[in-house]
C-alpha cells in the first residue's frame, strides 16, 4: 500500500490563524496527504470534535499569565521552539516520519527548528500578498519611517492605509515581529498564503518571482462556496463559544438584504466613545442588526443601548460568521477588515463598511473600498473617531444607494473569481495538487 506522505502543521493559536490554517490543513487531507495539526495547551480546552489529527505540546503559560499576543510570540520563541524539537524528533522516529512542518508566519523560527531536524519547512501567511510584500519591503528598510508607500505593483499608499505598526514610533515589538516573518523566507521550501491569484494579480506574481509561493485560497469550506467539495460545515476551531440558534433563527425572520452584520473579529477593540458612536450609527441606520460585542466588550455599550434596540437589534458575543455571511437576509458587513473577515465577505459577495482599526486593517479597506470596490470606507475625525453621523450615511450608502448597487455587483464577481479558485482546476486547487505530487515524488 502506498504510503501518505505524512506534514506538520503548526498554527499560531488565535482565531483568526487557526481557522485558515486548520482549513487548508482539511484541503490537504482530502488531497491525500497526513496531516497533524500543532496546537499548544494554552487552546486545549477549547478543542472539539474535528476531523484532523492533532497534537497538543507545552507552551510554558501559567494560569493568570497576563500577555499581549506579542510578548506571547516572544515567549513561544524561547519555549514553544523547545517543545515542537522535542515533538519533530518524536514524530521522526514514528511509522510515519513527516516531509514538511507548515508553520504561521509569525513564528519563523520555527523553519529553523524544523532545518536543523532535517526537516523541510513552509510558512503559511495568514495575511494578504500586498501585505506580505509591504513587511518584506520594510524588513529592508525601504519606506520605514516614510508616510506613503509606493511600489509598482499596487496603488499607492497613504499613511493611513498602510499596516499600522508602520506608523509605530520607536521600537516596536509588534512591528518587529511583522517584519521578521521575512528574516528566513529565502530558506522556506514553499509559501502558502491565504489568497488567490485574481485577486491579488500583481502582488501575486511579484512575489512568486521572489520565492515558491503558493495562493491556496480562500480557505473557506466549499460547502458556503459552491458545495462542489465534500468540506464538512466545520470552520477551523472556535476559541469562543458561538450563539448559532440565536443568530440564525432571527436572520431567518428577516427580509432578503436588509440586515447589517457588525462585527470587530477576536481581538480589536473599541474604545467607548467608538462604541457609542457605532451603537447610535447602527441604530440611526433605520436597518436591523446583528452586532457581535464579545463578552469583554459589553461593559462598553452605551446604558440601556440593548434593551432600547431588541426590536431591531440582535447582540451576540459571537457568532457562526460564514453561516451569518451566506444568509440571504445579510446586507452589508461592517467589518473591522481582518483579512479572515474580508475574505469571507468577498468570497460570499457581501458588500462592507471598512472601519480597520490597526494592524494589516488599514491597508485591507484601502483595498476593499479602491481596488475591489465592494465596500465603503468610513472617515475619522480629529479624535481618530467615526462618528455616529458618518457611520450612519457608510451604511445608508450601501444599503440604500446607488454606489451600494455596483458594490454589490462587484462583491458577486469576485465571489465567481472565488469559487472559480479552489474548484477542481482552479488556480488554488492547482497549486495544492501540484505541492501535494511533488511532495509525494520527493
Ligand atoms: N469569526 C466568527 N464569529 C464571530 C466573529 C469572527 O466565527 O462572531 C471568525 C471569522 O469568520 C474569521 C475569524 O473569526 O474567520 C476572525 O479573523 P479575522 O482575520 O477576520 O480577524 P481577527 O480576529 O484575526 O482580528
Amino acid at each position: 500500500m502506498e504510503r501518505k506522505p505524512h506534514i506538520l502543521v503548526f498554527p499560531y493559536p488565535i482565531q483568526g490563524h487557526i481557522n485558515p490554517i486548520l482549513q487548508f490543513s482539511k484541503r490537504l487531507t482530502s488531497k491525500g496527504l497526513r496531516v497533524t495539526v500543532i496546537t499548544t495547551t494554552s487552546i486545549s480546552k477549547s478543542m472539539q470534535e474535528s476531523s484532523l489529527n492533532f497534537v497538543t505540546i507545552s507552551d510554558g503559560s501559567k494560569q493568570g499569565d497576563k500577555e499581549t499576543m506579542y510578548e506571547e510570540l516572544e515567549r513561544f520563541k524561547l519555549f514553544v521552539s523547545e517543545s515542537l524539537a522535542e515533538l519533530i524528533e518524536r514524530q521522526k522516529s514514528s511509522k510515519h516520519p513527516p516531509k514538511l512542518l507548515v508553520y504561521d508566519s509569525a513564528m519563523p523560527w520555527a523553519l529553523n527548528v524544523a532545518r536543523q531536524l532535517g526537516v523541510d519547512g513552509a510558512p503559511f501567511f495568514t495575511q494578504s500578498c500586498a501585505v506580505n510584500v509591504i513587511y518584506h519591503h520594510a524588513h529592508h528598510g525601504v519606506f520605514l519611517q516614510r508616510p506613503s508607500v509606493s511600489l509598482p505593483y499596487m496603488p499607492s499608499l497613504g499613511v493611513n492605509d498602510v499596516p499600522s505598526f508602520l506608523n509605530d514610533t520607536g521600537s516596536s515589538l509588534p512591528l518587529k515581529i511583522a517584519l521578521n516573518q521575512f528574516s528566513n523566507i529565502h530558506e522556506a521550501n514553499w509559501i502558502f498564503c491565504n489568497t488567490f491569484d485574481k485577486l491579488e494579480h500583481e502582488v501575486v506574481n511579484w512575489m512568486a518571482s521572489q520565492w515558491p509561493v503558493k495562493t491556496i485560497g480562500p480557505t473557506i469550506p466549499s460547502i458556503y462556496l459552491d458545495k462542489r467539495l465534500e468540506d464538512d460545515k466545520e470552520y477551523g476551531l472556535n476559541l469562543f463559544k458561538p450563539n448559532v440558534d440565536t443568530c440564525m433563527k432571527w436572520l431567518d425572520t428577516k427580509e432578503i438584504g436588509s440586515v447589517i452584520y457588525a462585527s470587530f473579529g477576536s481581538l480589536t477593540t473599541l474604545g467607548e466613545e467608538h462604541m457609542e458612536e457605532l451603537a447610535l450609527g447602527l441604530k440611526n441606520s433605520s436597518c436591523s442588526f446583528l452586532w457581535v460585542v464579545r463578552e469583554s466588550e459589553e461593559k462598553k455599550l452605551p446604558d440601556n443601548f440593548i434593551e432600547e434596540t431588541t426590536e431591531r437589534g440582535l447582540f451576540v458575543t459571537w457568532c457562526p460568521q460564514l453561516d451569518v455571511l451566506a444568509h440571504k437576509a445579510i446586507g452589508c458587513f461592517m467589518t473591522h477588515c481582518g483579512w479572515n473577515s474580508t475574505l469571507e465577505a468577498l468570497s460570499l459577495g457581501v458588500p462592507m463598511v471598512a472601519m480597520p482599526q490597526w494592524t494589516d486593517q488599514p491597508t485591507n479597506a484601502k483595498f476593499i473600498a479602491d481596488v475591489w470596490k465592494v465596500g465603503i470606507r468610513v472617515k475619522l475625525n480629529e479624535k481618530g473617531i467615526a462618528t455616529r453621523e458618518e457611520i450612519e450615511m457608510c451604511i445608508r450608502e450601501v444599503m440604500e444607494g446607488e454606489r451600494g448597487k455596483e458594490m454589490k455587483k462587484n462583491s458577486l464577481r469576485w465571489k465567481e473569481l472565488a469559487i472559480e479558485a479552489v474548484d477542481k482546476g482552479g488556480s488554488s486547487d492547482k497549486n495544492i495538487e501540484v505541492f501535494v505530487a511533488k511532495l509525494a515524488h520527493s
